[in-house]
Parts: C-alpha cells; sequence; structure tokens
C-alpha cells in the first residue's frame, strides 16, 4: 500500500530558540545580503568569459529553489501566523476550520464563509511587494529556478507568472466543488455572497468606513474591532453566523444529479447533515487543516527540491510540517540549505548542525533574521552588477 498522504496539521506554536546567525557577519543587512549573494553565487549562470572550455557558456552549479511562507507577505500587509516572538501575538483566539468540519457541516460552512466574506476584502486590497518582484528577478536571472510557496494569497504567481511556483497548500482566487471538481473565482463568488446576506454587506460596508481596513497594521485593525488571520479570515466577537447564506454549486444544481435544498436565491435552506454535506458543496481551493496536499503537488514539490542545487527559505519558520520536511529532504541530499526569515525556524539547529564557522562566508550555508522586501532587492542589485563585472 502507498503510504497515506501527511495531513495538514495545525502549525508548530511552541516558542522557537532565537536563530543562530550564518556566518555571524550576517548579523547585519549588509553582511546579510553578502551572505546571500554569496550563497545564491552559485546558481548565477556563469559569462562565456568565466566559463571553462568545459562547461557550456550558461551552466552554472545549478538552480537554487526557494520555498515561501507567511513572511514575505508581511510587507503586503497580511498577517503573520505567528509573532517575531514565535507565538499566536497577532490573534490569540484564532482556531481554523477543519477540512472535515467543512464538509459535514452546514453551520460550520456557514461560519467560515461569513468571516471568509468579510476578510476577502482584505486579501483584495492587498498587494505584492518587494520581496516578490525580487523573486522575480532572481528568476529572470537564472539564479532561482522555482518556487514553493505556503501562502495562499496568488502574489507570486500573479508577479513572475513565468517562474514557476508550486502552490503547496493551494490559493484562495477559486473555489472548487467537491461533487463535480467545477472551479469558480473567488472574486464573483464574493458578489453572490453580498447579494445573499444584505445585512453583513452592509456591516462590511461600515468596517471600510471606520478604517478598520485601511491600516496593515494589525494590531491598529484589532483596536477598530477587525481581527484578520493570514488566511484571510476575520474574527468579529459576538457576531452571529448562524443567518449567513452561501450558494450551493450552479453546475450541479443545473445538472438536477445532486439534491440540496436551495431557495430561489440558490442559497441553502437547510443543514445537509451527515458526511459528504449531500453534494455541490463548494470548498476554497486551499489545503485545511486536517486535509491532505494533493499527492501529484506533493511529488511536484519533492521534485523541485530534487531537481535543485540549493534551497533558501524565506519568511517562513518551517512551523508547518509540509514545508519542514522539504527542508530536512533538502538537508538528506546534502543541499545547502539559506534561511531568511526573522525570528527563529522549527529544527534549524538539525538543520545547521554540521556548519563550520570558519571559511563560510554565506556559500556552504546562510541563516539571517531580515526583512525579505528590505533584502532581496538589494541582493538581486549586487547579482545583476556581479554578472555585469562578469561580462565586462
Ligand atoms: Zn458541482
Amino acid at each position: 500500500m502507498p503510504p497515506r498522504a501527511p495531513l495538514l496539521r495545525i502549525p508548530y506554536t511552541d516558542p522557537l530558540p532565537a536563530p543562530r546567525i550564518i556566518p555571524a557577519s550576517a548579523a547585519t543587512s549588509s553582511g546579510a545580503i553578502a551572505a546571500l549573494v554569496n550563497f545564491l553565487s552559485p546558481s548565477l549562470p556563469s559569462s562565456p568569459s568565466r566559463s571553462s572550455s568545459t562547461t557550456p557558456a550558461s551552466a552554472s552549479s545549478g538552480h537554487t529553489v526557494l520555498l515561501t511562507g507567511a513572511g514575505i507577505s508581511v510587507a503586503s500587509g497580511l498577517a503573520d501566523y505567528r509573532g517575531t516572538a514565535g507565538t499566536y501575538t497577532l490573534n490569540r483566539t484564532y482556531r481554523p476550520i477543519y477540512y472535515n468540519e467543512f464538509c459535514a457541516s452546514h453551520e460550520a460552512r456557514k461560519r467560515y464563509w461569513a468571516r471568509s466574506f468579510l476578510g476577502w476584502t482584505n486579501l483584495v486590497r492587498a498587494k505584492a511587494n518587494a520581496g516578490h518582484v525580487a523573486v522575480g528577478d532572481l528568476g529572470r536571472l537564472g539564479v532561482v529556478g522555482s518556487v514553493v510557496t505556503q501562502n495562499v494569497d496568488s502574489f507570486h504567481p500573479l508577479t513572475h507568472p513565468a517562474l514557476s511556483t508550486i502552490e503547496l497548500h493551494g490559493y484562495l482566487r477559486t473555489l472548487t466543488c467537491l461533487t463535480c471538481a467545477t472551479s469558480y473565482p473567488r472574486s464573483s463568488f464574493q458578489h453572490d455572497l453580498s447579494r445573499l446576506n444584505p445585512s453583513w454587506a452592509t456591516f462590511l460596508a461600515s468596517m471600510l468606513e471606520t478604517g478598520a481596513l485601511d491600516t496593515e497594521n494589525p494590531l491598529e485593525r484589532s483596536k477598530r474591532g477587525l481581527k484578520t488571520n493570514p488566511d484571510g479570515d476575520v474574527d468579529i466577537p459576538g457576531a452571529e453566523y448562524t443567518t449567513f447564506r452561501y450558494p450551493a454549486c450552479p453546475t450541479c444544481l443545473k445538472d438536477g444529479k445532486i439534491r440540496v435544498e436551495v431557495d430561489t436565491d440558490g442559497a441553502w435552506t437547510t443543514p445537509a447533515g451527515g458526511s459528504g454535506a449531500g453534494g455541490a458543496v463548494l470548498k476554497p481551493s486551499v489545503v485545511m487543516f486536517g486535509e491532505s496536499i494533493p499527492a501529484e503537488r506533493k511529488v511536484a514539490a519533492e521534485k523541485t527540491i530534487d531537481d535543485a542545487s540549493r534551497i533558501l527559505v524565506v519568511g517562513s519558520s518551517l512551523a508547518t510540517y509540509s514545508a519542514w520536511r522539504l527542508v530536512k529532504r533538502a538537508k538528506e541530499r546534502n543541499m545547502p540549505i539559506g534561511i531568511l526569515n526573522i525570528g527563529g525556524c522549527r529544527g534549524e539547529d538539525t538543520f545547521y548542525a554540521n556548519v563550520q564557522e570558519e571559511g563560510n562566508a554565506g556559500r556552504e550555508a546562510v541563516r539571517c533574521s531580515e526583512r525579505a522586501d528590505v533584502i532581496l532587492p538589494q541582493v538581486v542589485q549586487a547579482l545583476q552588477a556581479s554578472r555585469s563585472r562578469d561580462r565586462i
């Protein structure tokens, strides 16, 4: 029997120790930039003048694969799960929905969609940042061959469509019917929810008016009555979710093969009950907690690790098992490991256990605790300059 796909688990929440900065010179911003340039340089395709007669002109010692997490989207105004202290500092009451709960319970779906209805605006208003742009530049330079992201905000594929991105945990931009697998854009679903829930639409309008959504500071948002999480979910104390309405899959309803009780607007009218929820259930195209990552996506992510010669983690504390195990895989393949993340990372002591301080200027291993949107653009500039010099 094939091994069962691991289920997406709640991120590891224990406090993480402060990182050991590698090399020690990477403790300053300029030192971190220099160390990252050293780390990525072997992946920079060399110019004809530098390559030996036996090496093709474009050869490098292999691509770097990037593994990104919520930290790269913080500068876009999306909250990170963990503060720099390594705990759920931004929203202590946050409890995500589980896959089984979503599939089985009409009540759970009402609550999910009500919160998502309010949170969606936040995601729509967020924009990719300089960190995402720099990742695209690293792709154009030939340094980075592929990106694996844990983020569901779609910023990577939108910012650098030419550079392959595997969205490990799916994405919020579409919904998928659990019965017929038809996909629908989340943006038009928002209009459906608005139409079906006029009082919620009014509440959302008032939130926009109070400016709760204007600030990028999660604490400030919270003060104005709005708490948000990285998956686009919103938490409103005391809000009544039981009245929220959401539509069933239009394709299934048209077919008539699935019987669900809906009113004339297409909204569910009765709890479906039982497992499978009676069919025609629309689910966001994200991997929920307790759900497994689709096998082909998991294999594709592993392949990108195997095809690369080094791995750079950007903006992830590796708290999520599916991300941590990709770095573990890289470690087992003796690939150089780089981590650019503010605060500690799960298991990093093990990843860097055999790194010799002496003689390592970043090429063998790099660990720095800096903002990706500030550091990566400068790394790109330095690599571009180094390639230009190479061409002279
Ligand atoms: Zn359907």
